[in-house]
């Protein structure tokens, strides 16, 4: 797993209240909606250097203060990207074996790992991790979520980050 940041091949999420990312995640919408991948892809890659340039100064603590209006969002696994599986043999007693399985699809994958190294050292105690992608999706659809989104905030949460 890589640092957060560094990640290429996780989709970048808009940011709340900001015209660009808004238009840009309606292009990928669009694009996800007749599975033009490429097209998908791109829109990812416009929205991640955008939101290097406009955004990444929020990171910095003082710097900037940002308004943001409350939209209901819910949280929704991303199709998109395939969720993924590994193993970690940690058997023994001072030092732990520390064999991986490396990143797999299904669970099966992992699962056959195991049996594999387990037949093949006697070891039995593993460390399983499961990941996936979610996204944020405005409540209502993202149509509405994102014209709510377009309007300035008048009376909003002020909040320093
Ligand atoms: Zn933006
Ligand atoms: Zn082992």
């Amino acid at each position: 797993m890589s640092a957060p940041g560094s990640d290429t091949s996780r989709p970048p999420v808009p940011v709340a209240d900001c015209a660009t990312c808004a238009e840009l995640a309606e292009c990928r919408e669009l694009a996800r909606a007749v599975f033009d991948r490429s097209a998908e892809t791109d829109t990812n890659v416009l929205m991640r250097q955008h939101q290097r340039q406009a955004h990444e100064s929020q990171a910095h603590p003082g710097r900037t203060r940002r308004t943001f209006r409350y939209v209901p969002f819910t949280i929704v696994q991303d199709a998109t990207a395939e969720p993924e599986y590994a193993t970690r043999c940690v058997s023994g007693d001072e030092a732990e074996c520390g064999a991986e399985s490396g990143v797999r699809g299904h669970p099966a994958d992992v699962e056959e790992w195991q049996r594999r190294h387990t037949q093949e050292t006697r070891h039995a105690r593993y460390r399983r991790t499961f990941a996936d992608y979610a996204v944020m999706e405005p409540l209502g659809g993202f149509e509405a979520g994102l014209t709510v989104g377009l309007e300035p905030a008048r009376v909003a949460r002020v909040r320093t980050s």
